[in-house]
């Protein structure tokens, strides 16, 4: 602990960023870097407090992977950045990504927020790592050894890349297959640009191709590729696809033209910014048109910001759920979790949200396409208010509601493979191991639905689990 009344003497300070109507006119990021001198006041309001619920204890809550934040905040305060970013290396490969888009769930659990607001862990995180590649400090750690196990890693998400990645530095030969154009998963195709740059991916492809990892890109393993021959080839295969199958909302007037999933909407944008030159069968542009975002989560806003930058006339969010509080309620301790109004940078940029909202039907015009919504009001059993009808224009709906499990046809239906009580991939957090000879799993394909930060928690420990099975002993971290 740098500083021990730092937390007295420093008020909280966190990243600005740029003004809405300047930064919705591109896809660039648009945070504003904290000065040095900041970030290193910022960072000696960190208490040490003895229990680091921010580093999570005992898997409670607190950070997925571990980071050992009041140790680098120390660092940061005294000024040693590149003691930093080996202690932050230690337990996440890639901060640059958490450092952005994480929900910071240390944050949350900080000692200070208790009392107070919590020391800006996320901001100072991707300082570190942001500084660290500027200064050519991140370079390729290439295995001296080789131990001649072939592993193959299907799907690059955070979970597979972050698995591969550990794998080929315990001097394995890694290969990662990828049944789109590019590597990253949804970091690369759901999360648009102006939450994470894709350059930030490029450069971890090109330190991770340095060290051997081999990328197979626009290979569909079960479909491309059978399943059964990858088994015949590597002596390991981990199984990272995410959780791809969209939430439904198979309601009257589901048919019409205009209703999207969110990730058939998403990834065209982020193709077109990556110069990737697709012909999409049908391309869904919100410009010049009245957006409906169905669901109140991340890939909502990823929707409305990406619906503003195309020229949206007007963008509404429905969220069955009822309106948080607006500010948490302190006393509200764990196990439970103080609800809170969060707004994020997206929803910021313009668009009218309606909470206790259940839409009922869409209703079309004489072509075939939506032309509006009728909602009703919900109370706080979801049950539907009589008299609380409304009618809302629409005539793009994007479907933002989650996504339920993995897809089974193809490579999991080739497997047979055991699947858990939510049709997600069975394994447990100890071995990963499914229930097929030689096939592990990590990431939203074993878990569900989760957290760029989740994924790299478990490919990491799949990881070990797969050296440890092939190599008796391990010494890649838990
Ligand atoms: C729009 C959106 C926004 C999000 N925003 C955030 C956020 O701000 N912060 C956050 O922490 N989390 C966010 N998430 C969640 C986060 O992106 C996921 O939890 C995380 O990416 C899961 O990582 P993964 O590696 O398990 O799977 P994914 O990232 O889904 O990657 C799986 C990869 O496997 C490939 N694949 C699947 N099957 C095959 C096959 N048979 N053959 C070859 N390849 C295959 C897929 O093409 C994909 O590239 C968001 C999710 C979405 C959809």
């Amino acid at each position: 602990m740098g500083k021990v009344t730092g937390f007295l003497e420093v008020d909280r300070q966190d990243r600005k960023y740029r003004p809405a109507a300047d930064r919705v006119r591109n896809y660039k990021e648009f945070f504003i870097e904290l000065p040095e001198e900041t970030l290193r006041a910022q960072a000696s309001r960190c208490m040490d407090c003895g229990i680091p619920f921010c580093h999570d204890v005992k898997g409670i809550k607190g950070c997925p992977v571990n980071n050992q934040i009041p140790d680098w905040n120390d660092m940061v305060y005294r000024g040693e950045w590149r003691q930093a970013i080996k202690d932050l290396h230690s337990t996440n490969n890639f901060p640059e990504f958490t450092g952005r888009i994480c929900p910071a769930p240390c944050e949350s659990s900080c000692t200070l927020n208790i009392t107070d607001s919590p020391v800006t862990i996320k901001s100072i995180e991707c300082a570190i790592v942001d500084k660290a590649w500027k200064n050519g400090w991140i370079q390729p750690q290439k295995a001296n050894h080789s131990t001649g196990k072939k592993i193959g890693v299907v799907g690059s998400g955070p979970a597979g890349m972050a698995a591969a990645q550990q794998l080929i530095r315990a001097g394995h030969e890694v290969h990662l297959y990828e049944k789109n154009g590019k590597i990253g998963g949804l970091l690369r195709y759901g999360i648009p640009d102006f939450k994470l740059d894709k350059q930030h991916i490029d450069r971890r492809i090109t330190q991770m191709s340095d060290e051997g990892i081999i990328f197979h890109t626009d290979v569909h393993v079960g479909v491309d590729f059978s399943v059964k021959k990858m088994l015949d080839k590597h002596d390991a295969i981990i199984l990272a696809g995410g959780a791809e199958k969209p939430r439904d909302l198979p309601i009257q007037g589901r048919n019409f033209n205009g209703i999207h999933y969110a990730m058939d909407f998403l990834p065209q944008q982020n193709k077109r910014n990556g110069g990737e030159k697709e012909q999409f069968s049908k391309e869904i542009l919100a410009s010049g048109k009245n957006v409906v975002v169905i669901g109140g989560g991340d890939t909502g806003s990823d929707c409305i910001g990406t619906s503003i930058r195309q020229g949206a006339i007007s963008v509404t969010q429905l969220e069955i759920m009822p309106q948080p509080p607006m500010k948490e309620n302190k006393l509200v301790t764990w196990p439970n979790w103080p609800l809170k109004m969060r707004t994020s940078s997206s929803q910021e940029e313009g668009t009218e949200r309606e909470f206790s909202v259940m839409t009922q039907i869409f209703e079309g015009d004489g072509d075939g396409s939506v032309k509006k919504l009728h909602c009703i009001k919900v109370d706080k059993d979801f049950k539907p208010i009589p008299g609380s009808e409304f009618q809302l224009k629409a005539d793009l709906v994007l479907l933002a509601m989650g996504f339920v499990s993995p897809i089974y046809d193809g490579m999991l239906e080739d497997l047979n493979i055991t699947l858990d009580s939510k049709n997600n991939v069975l394994a447990d957090t100890v071995n990963y191991k499914t229930s097929c000879e030689k096939i592990w799993t990590a990431g939203d394909m074993r878990r569900g639905q989760s957290l760029v930060v989740w994924a790299i928690r478990e490919g990491r420990q799949c990881a070990r689990a797969v050296d440890e099975y092939l190599m008796g002993s391990t010494l890649l971290p838990r």
